[in-house]
């Protein structure tokens, strides 16, 4: 008798490494046989957590709540939990939550498919966490939500120790991937159709440095470093060696480890886009040594003046935490500082709160509720203006937009099309007379700046028809295998902001 294949869904939350992990899960549960459910009821449901969120773990017991008398009346369901929440909460989960079945860490999400079955023939949970990686997540099968722009993890994990940050006590010591295996998957990507790829590691610019004493590391990361420069700045110039690849970016660097080389190759190759997100956190020197951030703001700030030599058409991004213990008004003066110095395009911007298990967590000079709330609504607020100013510069420039689907939510109502200038600003322009499709790119003037995006309201100027839209066009036509993780389109997926450390940038991870 044949049966219909069992149904999936994923729910992720956090950051961009997360974002791309579920990419995996979906890959893996598909080579196994699963398909992504749609309007109904899934077999399987999959929560790829995050712990660096306050309240995440109540979060994620009230969602298991609800799930709860779904699965008492559909028999055979299952429910799994993966991501850092899991790898921190282990056996606590199926403890608080025992019509869970299955808990698989960080480390191992290649098990999931065999670690349902076992809970199925077994008739009991399973829990699974190993303290290191056993599989390079990106050597598993993928499920890519996007054919015109795909992420590529080049390392996991971090070896820095930032007080606020639950990461590297969840993710581990960072291991780099060869540059030839990262390269082949680049390689691969644009065959089936991207054009944009964005480099992940959670500290991206250390690449490199997971593979200890250079003596010890590949050959191609000793060729590549052979001029003395870094890994990560030969990484790039590589990727600008690859036929038909129109975008490289890459998220999140660290202040430390950013390099002159890495600004030297990003100017250098035309294919590495003008933009780059780099994590301040602070801009007191005080509040970023508490931090065990290990740069200063004289550092930073130099960082942002080369940067803006080198390509002065760059848009910079950062995450700022607000009300870190022991912060005075004086520090924060000093936040306020570099964010008028810096003058970022945006800024992801929290408000500090206790993440368990992390050493911040227990430091004196926890500051009350309103005075944080008061001096992030300042930040907000200058940031703001500051965003404004910065697109109105924008005002009359034409630019290439890549296409997108789901970036602007409000199309449908002003009757426009979205996408992502070079510098990754957010662009709606008008839809064209001749048909456009996610991928495709179009040349559009800007008319208007808002804080937060560009609009384009003459008529488009041209369009240019790509592979990654014949890719989209496909896979349209596949049906709805391309809708998103649990997301109402097909496109790149949403920008998900960083898990308020710096280690999930806008889209990312790190740093
Ligand atoms: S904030 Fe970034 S650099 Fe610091 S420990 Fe976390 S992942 Fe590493």
């Amino acid at each position: 008798m044949e049966t219909s294949p069992r149904t999936y869904e994923i729910r992720t939350y956090g950051c961009q490494m997360n974002v791309h992990d579920s990419e995996r899960l979906s890959g893996l549960l598909e080579a196994a046989g699963y398909v992504r459910a749609g309007e109904a009821e899934p077999d399987v449901v999959v929560f790829n957590t995050c712990a660096v969120r306050e309240n995440a773990d109540n979060r994620l017991y009230g969602n298991l709540g609800h799930l709860r008398p779904v699965k008492d009346g559909r028999p055979g369901m299952q429910i799994a939990v993966g991501g850092c929440l899991a790898q921190k909460d282990r056996d606590t989960i199926v403890k608080r939550a025992p019509w869970v079945d299955v808990v698989f860490g960080t480390h191992n999400i290649g098990s999931l498919p065999a670690l349902l079955e076992r809970s199925r023939v077994q008739s009991e949970a399973q829990v699974e966490i190993e303290e290191s990686l056993v599989t390079f997540p990106s050597t598993l099968p993928t499920r890519r939500e996007s054919p015109y722009a795909a992420w590529v993890s080049i390392s996991v994990g971090c070896n820095n120790t930032c007080t606020f940050c639950i990461v590297p006590s969840l993710r581990g010591k960072e291991k780099d991937r060869r540059p030839g295996e990262i390269l082949a998957e680049v390689e691969a990507l644009v065959g089936e159709g991207a054009l944009e790829i964005t480099l992940l590691g959670q500290n991206v610019n250390a690449y490199g440095s997971g593979f200890g004493a250079l003596s010890a590391a590949p050959d191609e990361v000793r060729a590549m470093t052979a001029d003395g420069s870094s890994a990560f700045a030969g990484l790039l110039r590589a990727c600008g060696t690859v036929d038909g690849l129109e975008r490289v970016r890459f998220t999140s660097p660290h202040p430390k480890d950013f390099t002159d080389d890495v600004i030297a190759a990003m100017a250098e190759t035309p294919n590495v886009m003008p933009s780059l997100h780099m994590p301040l956190q602070s801009g007191s020197d005080a509040v970023l040594k508490a931090m065990r951030r290990s740069y200063r703001q004289e550092r930073y700030l130099g960082i942002i003046e080369k940067v803006r030599a080198a390509i002065p058409d760059a848009a910079i991004t950062t995450d700022i935490i607000v009300g870190f213990p022991g912060e005075t008004e004086a520090d924060f003066e000093q936040t306020l500082h570099v964010v008028r110095e810096a003058r970022f395009s945006s800024a992801f911007t929290f408000q500090y709160s206790k993440r368990p298990g992390t050493p911040a967590a227990t430091m004196d000079g926890q500051l009350p509720k309103e005075v944080v709330q008061e001096r992030y609504e300042r930040l907000v607020a200058l940031q703001e203006e500051i965003s404004w100013a910065e697109n109105k510069k924008q005002l009359g420039r034409t630019l290439e937009v890549l296409v997108a689907e789901g970036e602007g939510r409000k199309d449908e109502a002003t009757r426009r099309l979205s996408g992502r200038a070079p510098d990754n600003r957010l662009v709606h322009f008008q839809v064209p007379d001749e048909p456009v499709r996610p991928g495709d790119m179009v040349t559009v003037e800007v008319t208007y700046a808002a804080p937060h995006h560009l609009v384009a309201d003459k008529p488009v100027q041209a369009v240019r028809r790509t592979r990654a839209g014949d890719a989209w066009e496909a896979r349209l036509a596949e049906g709805p295998k391309g809708v998103a993780l649990g997301m109402p389109t097909i496109g790149r997926p949403a920008q998900v902001p960083a898990a308020a450390s710096g280690c999930a940038a806008p889209t990312s991870t790190g740093a």
